[in-house]
C-alpha cells in the first residue's frame, strides 16, 4: 500500500509520498490526518517542472504491508471501514488534500 500525495505543506509529506502509515480518509474524500508544517519556506510546487531540466526529487515507492487506510467515503475500493486499493493518490484540490483514487460505488 503506497500513498502518493501532492499536499507538500503536510508534515507527513516526504518527496510526494506520505510517511504516515495509517490515515483516515473522510466522508468527503478528505485526508483527515493533514497537519500543516510550521516552516513552509522550502515548499514550491515542483510538479510544475516535472519535464524540465531539473526535475524534482521524488521519494522511492513506499510499499508497506503495514500501511492502512481507513475510509468513510462511498467508494468502490472500500470494504467496511478499510480501503482495499493497492495504493492511493491524494491531490490538493480547492486547497484540500483529497483522495483522487475515489471511484463512486
Ligand atoms: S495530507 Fe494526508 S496523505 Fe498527504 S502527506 Fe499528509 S497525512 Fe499523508
Ligand atoms: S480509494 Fe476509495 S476507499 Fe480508498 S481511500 Fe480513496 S476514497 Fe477511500
Amino acid at each position: 500500500m503506497d500513498i502518493i500525495c501532492r499536499e507538500r505543506t503536510c508534515v507527513y509529506n516526504k518527496g510526494f509520498s506520505c510517511s504516515k502509515r495509517k490515515i483516515l480518509i473522510g466522508e468527503k474524500i478528505n485526508c483527515t490526518d493533514y497537519e500543516k508544517k510550521t516552516d513552509l519556506k522550502d515548499i514550491d510546487d515542483t510538479s510544475q517542472r516535472i519535464f524540465g531540466k531539473e526535475p524534482p526529487k521524488y521519494h522511492a515507492h513506499r510499499e508497506s504491508k503495514k500501511g492502512c487506510i481507513h475510509c468513510q467515503a462511498d467508494c468502490l475500493f472500500r470494504n467496511e471501514q478499510t480501503c482495499e486499493a493497492n495504493g492511493i493518490t491524494v491531490n490538493k484540490l480547492n486547497g484540500k488534500p483529497l483522495c483522487v483514487t475515489y471511484f463512486k460505488e
